[in-house]
């Protein structure tokens, strides 16, 4: 075993509804692939309501955390929110969410690298497709707003989900494959990537 191997993560990305719709599977898929992670699962589904529920369930704190962002935000523009309740702020954006992903086709992948987490989200780009820097994957094809997705009762076209913790991934990578749907595989390139012996190159 390398010493690599203990340091790898997995990670769960979707390229949500939007993403297919703009024909944006292949390209997301190479700016995770040319950075030099390790694609080892791939479907193509429509989810369940069910399935999508638990998934966007999956951290109790987000409700919390994600009203309260967004309440605080819509202050700091100068904005009086729709509510002032967190809870209910994050139900609408939750039930927007449900919606959205359900309504068509999504790709469901797990990347594998060492820090693939932070590595994925880096390359994903912020969540607001309005603050995502170029050269993100958000900021490059999105020009979307949370402002603009409230104001029509929509979830924000971001393109992405993207695990954003350990402990994230690991419930997520369990809700969308089963464990023999994850393959166990090396890819030639890891040994350029990660192995400290580089004896075979010179002929
Ligand atoms: P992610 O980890 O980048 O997907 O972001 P989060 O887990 O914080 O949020 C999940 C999804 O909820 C995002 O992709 C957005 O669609 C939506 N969301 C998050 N924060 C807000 C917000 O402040 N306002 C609105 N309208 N939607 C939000």
């Amino acid at each position: 075993m390398n010493n690599y191997d203990n340091r790898q993560e997995k990670t769960l990305v979707i390229v949500k509804p939007d993403g297919v719709q703009r024909s944006l599977i292949g390209e997301v898929i190479k700016r995770y692939e040319q950075c030099g992670l390790k694609l080892v699962a791939l479907k193509m589904v429509i989810p369940s309501r069910e399935l999508a529920l638990k998934h966007y369930s999956v951290d109790p704190e987000w409700p919390l955390k994600t009203g309260t962002k967004s309440i605080e935000a819509y202050k700091a523009k100068g904005l009086i929110p729709p509510t002032e309740d967190p809870i209910e702020f994050a139900e609408k954006v939750r039930k927007n969410l449900l919606d959205f992903i359900t309504s068509g086709p999504i790709v469901a992948m797990v990347w594998q690298g060492m820090n693939a987490i932070g590595i994925v989200r880096k390359i994903t780009g912020s969540t607001e497709p309005l603050a995502s820097n170029p050269g993100t994957i958000r900021g490059d094809y999105t020009i979307d707003s949370y402002s603009a997705a409230d104001a029509d009762s929509r979830a924000v076209r971001n393109i992405i989900h993207a695990s954003s913790s350990v402990e994230e991934a690991n419930k997520e990578i369990k809700l969308w494959f089963s464990e023999k749907e994850i393959l166990n595989y090396r890819l030639v390139a890891e040994e350029i990537l990660y192995d400290a012996n580089l004896d075979g190159i010179l002929e």
